[in-house]
Parts: structure tokens; C-alpha cells; sequence
């Protein structure tokens, strides 16, 4: 990978759904990504693993940062397993990893897909005795024992193996023929609130629903699961979030690097008197003479209509609020008296206002903000600080 300290690129390549505003300052918003970042956090977690194996939790195109982009970047920070949600997602990743890294999907095999997973070379996650079967016959028919994972639910009632079908897995274990059970893992409920009883239960219902599974490797933790203590880390992890800079656990100091900045762009200055409606609905008035600037992005770029007259952004360090409501492609903010004009960018994440706390104002979690960025922003691709990281 070249090395691409302390330069500013425009990404070159077009984004998976991007068509159009690549040309510097025709778009209504710049989200700039920082893949060093990146590599420090995959480093910093696999510090955190305590020796066990750290994989990339790749799905919804790397949080909506661009897998093309994040996953060789983690590759060369020494990732060698990869999770998305989707088969559609594996096979968009399968061609920018070198042949034989897993990818495994989370959610699970599909009825027909059984073949293309297997010419691919793609793991599906199981999730219930029906995918078991189908996969089981899937190596019997090609004469060889497919490699997958098997999930067991061990509590949250989402994806995976109930215990009773655990049991008849462990009563009938030819049903298992066919299949290199590589992986056996479990997903956290409340992994990202430490004190929660459910983890304890969890992890005790993990211990015991893997015994019952032939022996494979073990995964239980994701990004908050790796900050729960040594039992939780078992063979690999699985952080999504803390990769791309969202605090692995709520309540407490973010100890990962942020990845995310996101400006938009000022596209109008207005000054409306005391009484003035402002925005859609007119959720807000003007209580004195105002000096309102519009801003380029709106709910269709995930600037959430959640945050209407809560959230804020910044200009050089001061807060502008939103006012009235968030609307599809801008959102009004009190500019007061801060010298911003047409054409400025303003901070709607950066070091004013962090991503968690910009998930906060809109009333959602950083997850949901990222992943709803959207195609609309020009995307920069940096990296800074990555020089003279590696261990
Ligand atoms: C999304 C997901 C992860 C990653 O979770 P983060 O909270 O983003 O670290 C891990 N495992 C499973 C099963 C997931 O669905």
C-alpha cells in the first residue's frame, strides 16, 4: 500500500453508488476519511485482544465509509478475517482480498445460494438447522466438507442456533457431515453497557452451547465485547464501530482514534426578522432578528431529521444550532454573528463535535449516523498520523 502520509486525497476511484460529486466544491458536503485511523484502531483492538485474533467487521460498505477503501487498509494492518451481512456484500469484497482470507456472512445461507457461496469461497454464518442441512448436503454433493460458521443465540433472540437445536446437533452429529465447522459464535445484546447482567449470562450460555458443538474456534466479542474483560475474548473478535472511531462503550471516554469528519457546505445568509417562521412546518420562530445560514445537506445525506431544532455544527469553534426542521437536501442553523458566508464549509463532525455526540443530538446511536451518510458528499480519503505506527 502506498504510503499515504499527510496527503490530502481526493479519492480517485468512484464510490460504489457515487455518480456524481467528485469535482471539489460542487457538493453540498465534504466526509473525509482518515484511514490511518483506521489502521491504529484495528491496531489498538488487536492490543485490547490480549492474543486473540481480530477480524473486520466490514458490512454496510465498511459502515458507509467504502469497503473498497477500509478493507485493504485492515488488511495491511494484519486482518485476515472479514464479517459483512450480505453474500451481495462478500462478493463485492472477495476480489480486493488476496485468495484464501475469510469472509465470512453474518446473516447467514440463503436457499440457492449454497453453490455460488461454495465456488467463492465465501463462509456463511448458520443460523438455523435449515441452513445446516442445506450447506451439509452442499459439501456432501461436492465431496468435500464446506467451511462455515455456526451461530448459537445465547440470548438475544436474534440470529443463530437455539439451545434446543444446539441439542440435536449434538444428538445427530452426522447431520454435521459435509461441513468444516470453523467458527462458533454468538452475539452480545448489552456487550456496550458493562454492567448489565446479560453479559455474564451470555457468556455462561456461550461456554456452555459451544461445548455441545464440535471443537472449532470461538468468537463472542464485538467492539464493546473486547472492552468486557479477558473471558469474553475467546479465538477472534469482531469490532465494526470501534474501527471507524465510535466509542466501543456508552458512558465512557471513547479510547479509539476519530476516522469521520464531515462538513457542509454554507449555501445561503439570510437575515429574518422577530416573528419570522423558520423551515418546514414552522417548528421554529424567530423570537428576535436572526441571521440564518442554509446549509447544502439535509435528511437525505443522514443528517437526520431527528436533529431538527437539537442538533448544532460548528464554524471555526462556535456553535451554530439548528433551527426548524431538518429538511431533504439543507437544513437552516442561527449563523448569529459568526463570520461565515456563502460557500464555507461548517463542522457537522470533527473535533468540535464528535460523532457520538452527534448521534446524541439526533437521538440515535453512532451506527445509525454513519451508515446513513449516503452517496451525496465528496469523499476524501486521508491518512494521517499512520507513519512510524507499526509495531
Ligand atoms: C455488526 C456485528 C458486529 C460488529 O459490531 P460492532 O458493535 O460494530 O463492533 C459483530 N458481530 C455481529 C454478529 C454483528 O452483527
Amino acid at each position: 500500500m502506498p504510503d499515504r502520509s499527510g496527503e490530502l486525497a481526493v479519492n480517485a476511484m468512484p464510490h460504489s453508488t457515487q455518480t456524481h460529486a467528485s469535482v471539489t466544491g460542487s457538493a453540498g458536503g465534504v466526509l473525509t476519511v482518515d484511514l490511518g485511523a483506521i489502521a491504529r484502531n484495528y491496531r489498538a483492538l488487536v492490543a485490547q485482544a490480549g492474543g486473540a485474533a481480530v477480524a473486520g467487521v466490514v458490512k454496510a460498505d465498511a459502515y458507509g465509509l467504502g469497503m473498497a477503501q477500509v478493507a485493504p487498509v485492515l488488511l495491511e494492518a494484519g486482518c485476515r478475517t472479514f464479517f459483512v451481512a450480505h453474500l451481495s456484500e462478500a462478493l463485492a469484497l472477495r476480489p480486493i482480498l488476496p485468495e484464501g482470507l475469510e469472509i465470512f456472512v453474518l446473516n447467514g445461507l440463503l436457499p440457492g445460494d449454497e453453490r455460488l457461496c461454495a465456488e467463492t469461497d465465501i463462509r456463511p454464518v448458520l443460523n438455523s438447522l435449515d441452513q445446516v442441512e442445506a450447506w451439509s448436503e452442499a459439501g456432501r454433493s461436492l465431496g468435500r466438507p464446506l467451511p462455515a460458521a455456526i451461530q448459537v443465540d445465547s440470548g438475544m433472540s436474534r440470529l443463530g442456533l437455539a439451545p434446543a437445536e444446539v441439542e440435536a446437533l449434538n444428538a445427530s452429529p452426522e447431520r454435521l457431515r459435509g461441513i468444516d465447522t470453523v467458527l462458533v459464535m454468538s452475539h452480545l445484546a448489552c456487550g456496550d453497557e458493562p454492567d448489565h447482567p446479560a453479559n455474564a449470562a451470555q457468556l455462561a450460555a456461550f461456554r456452555a452451547l459451544s461445548d455441545r458443538l464440535p471443537r472449532a474456534r470461538r468468537s463472542l466479542a464485538n467492539s464493546a465485547g473486547l472492552f468486557l474483560g479477558d473471558a469474553f475474548r475467546f479465538d477472534l473478535a469482531r469490532p465494526g464501530i470501534a474501527l471507524y472511531g465510535g466509542a466501543p462503550t456508552g458512558g465512557r471516554p471513547n479510547p479509539m482514534m476519530p476516522v469521520v469528519r464531515l462538513d457542509a457546505r454554507v449555501i445561503q445568509l439570510r437575515e429574518v426578522p422577530a416573528g419570522a417562521g423558520i423551515g418546514y412546518g414552522f417548528t421554529a420562530v424567530a423570537e428576535r432578528a436572526m441571521r440564518l445560514a442554509t446549509l447544502s445537506v439535509g435528511y437525505a445525506d443522514g443528517w437526520l431529521r431527528s436533529a431538527s431544532n437539537r442538533g448544532a455544527v460548528f464554524y471555526a469553534g462556535r456553535k451554530l444550532p439548528i433551527v426548524g426542521r431538518v429538511s431533504m437536501d439543507s437544513v437552516i442553523v442561527d449563523a448569529g454573528d459568526a463570520p461565515v458566508r456563502a460557500g464555507d464549509l461548517v463542522e457537522l463532525i470533527g473535533p468540535h463535535a464528535s460523532l457520538d455526540a452527534a448521534a446524541a443530538a439526533a437521538g440515535t446511536i453512532s451506527y445509525e449516523i454513519l451508515t446513513s451518510l449516503g452517496s451525496r458528499y465528496e469523499r476524501r480519503y486521508i491518512s494521517n498520523n499512520a507513519a512510524g505506527e507499526r509495531a
